[in-house]
C-alpha cells in the first residue's frame, strides 16, 4: 500500500492524489483517448525530485509513466495506478548566445525554446508543432523543418543529465558515458529520465514559409510533382505535404514550403515550382519569423482531441502510394484527420546509420495517417478508417518506422524502428535498467 506523504516528504514539488484539485489537469495529456488515473503524480521541480520519485517507484514496485510535454501518441505519459513522474514544472531555458548553445529542462515545449533562442537571432532544429515537448521528441530522434539543413534534434544534442533506474544522476555526452549518449539519441525513455538537455544553436533570421493548397482531386499530379521536386531540393529548403480538410470543408493537399537560406531571391526560385503543381485554391507564402513557421501546423493537432494513427517511413511516393493515400483520405469520417508527409534527406542522411540509435537515416519520407475527432462515439468509425487505409498502403511502405510515431503496436514494430541497432540497445538496457523499471514506453527489453 502506497501513501502520498512518504514521497511528498522527500520532494520539493507537490505530490498529487485524486483528492487534489489540480489532479485532473495534471493527468490530462495531448491524446484525449487516454483517461488514466495515476495513484500518485510527482510534480518534479528539479533533478532531486526526479531522483526521489524514481527511488520511491523502484522501492514500492510502482509502474512509472514519465511526462515531458505529454504528446505521446500511445499515451505513455500517464499510467493507470502507479506513479506519474510529471516533469512539466521543469521549465528553465538558458541560451548562451556566445557559445551558441541552449540548456533546457524536460518540461519545456518547442515554442518556449524557440522564443528564447530567436530573441538572440538563433534557432534550435526542433519539432514542427510548438506545443510538443522537447523531451520525448528529442529522445526518439526528432525531425523538424530545419532537419535537412542542420540534422535531427539528436544531431544537435551536446549532453544530457540523466537520472538512472538506480536513482543516480549521470552526465551523458560524446565523452562521458558515451554508450548511454548513443542510446539516448533515438532509444526513447528506456535508459533513464533526462533532467537537462544541452543543444547546439544556429543563427537564423527571417524564413520564407507558408502554405499552398490544391484540390485533393489533383493528388496524383501535385504529390507526384512534389516528390520529384524534393529529390533535387537543397538542404536550405524543406516542404511538408498534407492531405487535409480546409476550414470551409474542402478536401485538399497542403504543401508547406520553408526556405532557410539568406537570399530570398534564391528562395523564391526554389518555391516557384511548388506554386505550379496544380490549381492552387489558396496560397500564402512569404517572409515570416521562424516562430511563425513553427506554429503553422499547430491548429491541426489541437490538444485533447481523440487521436489514432499509423505511420511508416517511405522510400518514395509512387503513383500507387499517392492513389492509396488520396483514395483513403477521400473517405475519412472526420474533417479533422490528415495525412502528413515530411521529407528527410540532406543533413539527416549524412550522419552514419550507427552513429546514434536513430537508424533509418536513408528514408526519404515519414508518412503518418493521423485520425482526429472529437467524440468517443466516433471512435470505431475513425479507427476502422485508419486501419483500412493502412491495409491498402502495405505494398508501398518502406522498411522502417520512426519510433515516436508508433502507437502500442508490439515488439516487431519497435524492432522495425531500430533495424540492426536493436541488439545494441537491448545490451545497453541491460546495463542501465536491467529490471526494466522504465517500461511504459516503446520498450526495449533488457538483453
Ligand atoms: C502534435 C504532435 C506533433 C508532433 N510533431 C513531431 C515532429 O515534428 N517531429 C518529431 O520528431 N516528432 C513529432 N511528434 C512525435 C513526438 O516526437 C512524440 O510524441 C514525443 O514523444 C513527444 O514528446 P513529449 O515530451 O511531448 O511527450 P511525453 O508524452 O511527455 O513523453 C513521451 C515519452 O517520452 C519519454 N520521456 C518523456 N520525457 C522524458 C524524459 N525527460 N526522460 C526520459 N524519457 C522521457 C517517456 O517514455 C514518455 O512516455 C509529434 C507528436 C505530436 C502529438
Amino acid at each position: 500500500m502506497t501513501t502520498a506523504p512518504t514521497l511528498a516528504e522527500s520532494m520539493r514539488g507537490a505530490v498529487l492524489t485524486e483528492a487534489d484539485a489540480s489532479y485532473d489537469e495534471a493527468r490530462q495529456i495531448w491524446n484525449g483517448m487516454f483517461d488514466r488515473r495515476p495513484g500518485l503524480i510527482a510534480r518534479c521541480t528539479g533533478a532531486a525530485d526526479v531522483i526521489a520519485a524514481v527511488n520511491y517507484a523502484r522501492e514500492n514496485n510502482l509502474v512509472i509513466a514519465v511526462r515531458g510535454g505529454g504528446h505521446s501518441f500511445p499515451g505513455y505519459s500517464v499510467c493507470e495506478g502507479g506513479l506519474m513522474i510529471d516533469l512539466a514544472p521543469m521549465k528553465s531555458v538558458r541560451v548562451d548566445p556566445v557559445a551558441l548553445t541552449v540548456r533546457a529542462e524536460p518540461g519545456v515545449l518547442w515554442g518556449e525554446i524557440d522564443r528564447e533562442a530567436q530573441s538572440f537571432g538563433l534557432a534550435m532544429p526542433g519539432g514542427m508543432i510548438s506545443h510538443t515537448g522537447i523531451a520525448g521528441l528529442t529522445l526518439g530522434g526528432g525531425f523538424g523543418w530545419l532537419c535537412r539543413k542542420h540534422g535531427l534534434v539528436i544531431d544537435n544534442l551536446i549532453s544530457c543529465d540523466v537520472v538512472t533506474a538506480e536513482g543516480k544522476l549521470v552526465r551523458a555526452s560524446e565523452t562521458e558515458n558515451p554508450d548511454l549518449f548513443w542510446g539516448l539519441r533515438g532509444g526513447g525513455g528506456n535508459f533513464g529520465i533526462v533532467t537537462s538537455f544541452e543543444y547546439r544553436l544556429h543563427p537564423l533570421g527571417m524564413v520564407l514559409g507558408g502554405m499552398i493548397v490544391y484540390p485533393l482531386a489533383e493528388a496524383a499530379q501535385v504529390v507526384g510533382g512534389y516528390n520529384r521536386l524534393m529529390k533535387d531540393a537543397p538542404d536550405d529548403f524543406n516542404a511538408g505535404a498534407f492531405m487535409l480538410t480546409t476550414p470551409d470543408g474542402h478536401q485538399g493537399i497542403g504543401i508547406a514550403p520553408s526556405y532557410f537560406g539568406n537570399d530570398f531571391v534564391v528562395g523564391e526560385k526554389i518555391v516557384e515550382p511548388f506554386r505550379k503543381l496544380g490549381t492552387a485554391v489558396m496560397e500564402q507564402v512569404g517572409p515570416m519569423p521562424y516562430t511563425v513557421v513553427q506554429q503553422i501546423l499547430d491548429g491541426a493537432a489541437v490538444p485533447h482531441r481523440r487521436y489514432y494513427m499509423r505511420s511508416n517511413l517511405m522510400d518514395d511516393l509512387s503513383a500507387g502510394a499517392i492513389s492509396a493515400l488520396a483514395d483513403g483520405y477521400a473517405r475519412t469520417p472526420s474533417p479533422l484527420s490528415a495525412v502528413v508527409i515530411v521529407p528527410f534527406g540532406g543533413a539527416v542522411a549524412r550522419v552514419p546509420a550507427d552513429a546514434t540509435a536513430f537508424y533509418h537515416r536513408d528514408a526519404n519520407y515519414s508518412m503518418t495517417l493521423l485520425g482526429a475527432w472529437e467524440s468517443a462515439g466516433d471512435d470505431e468509425a475513425n479507427v476502422s478508417w485508419i486501419r483500412a487505409v493502412w491495409d491498402n498502403l502495405q505494398p508501398y511502405l518502406g522498411k522502417g518506422v520512426y519510433v515516436n510515431e508508433l502507437l502500442d503496436e508490439g515488439t516487431d514494430r519497435i524492432k522495425s524502428a531500430y533495424g540492426p541497432t536493436y541488439d545494441r540497445l537491448t545490451a545497453l538496457k541491460k546495463k542501465y535498467d536491467p529490471a526494466n523499471l522504465f517500461r511504459m514506453n516503446q520498450n526495449i527489453q533488457p538483453a
